[in-house]
């Protein structure tokens, strides 16, 4: 590289605004259809399964205590979930959901990506190794 180019380069390196960002000081607004955290809707849930079935990563599964109280565990490992949607697509109910502002998802222990959503005592029970409903608790194929 001839010395003038190398000089103009430089020159346009110190003077030129960065192409980075200063993350996390400066942020730009999520994506309105940015997938993140998964979020789950207990009342419309039917336990029927699909989204554990159908996800490619076993990042759900569903603990069935009692259908008829509509008492389910939703199981969730965000570090195994690809992010993909496809529960999403998958629960006719539309009770799973994707927020597009919950994807700072790095922890430096195990502990956070380990989630249950359902009642306390439900997870508790489910936690405990308690059997649930035999059969009809939905199991990856
Ligand atoms: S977004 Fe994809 S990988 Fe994540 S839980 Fe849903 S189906 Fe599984
Ligand atoms: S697919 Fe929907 S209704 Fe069926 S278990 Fe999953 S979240 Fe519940």
């Amino acid at each position: 590289m001839k010395f003038g180019m190398m000089f103009s380069d430089i020159s346009r390196a110190l003077f030129r605004r960065p192409a980075t960002q200063k993350y996390p000081y400066v942020r730009q607004h999520n994506p309105a259809r940015l997938r993140s955290f998964l979020k789950w809707n207990q009342q419309a849930c039917t336990g029927c399964g699909l989204c554990a079935m159908d996800c490619p990563a076993n990042a759900i599964h569903v603990t069935i205590l009692d259908r008829k109280e509509k008492r389910f565990v939703f199981g969730y490992r965000p570090d195994q979930c690809l992010f993909c949607g496809q529960c999403v697509e998958s629960c006719r109910q539309g009770s799973l959901s994707m927020v597009n502002d919950n994807w700072e998802l790095a922890a430096l222990d195990k502990k956070p990506f380990s989630v249950y959503f359902g009642e306390t005592d439900d997870i508790t029970k489910v936690l405990a190794g308690e059997p649930a409903s035999g059969p009809e608790t939905p199991e990856k194929a």
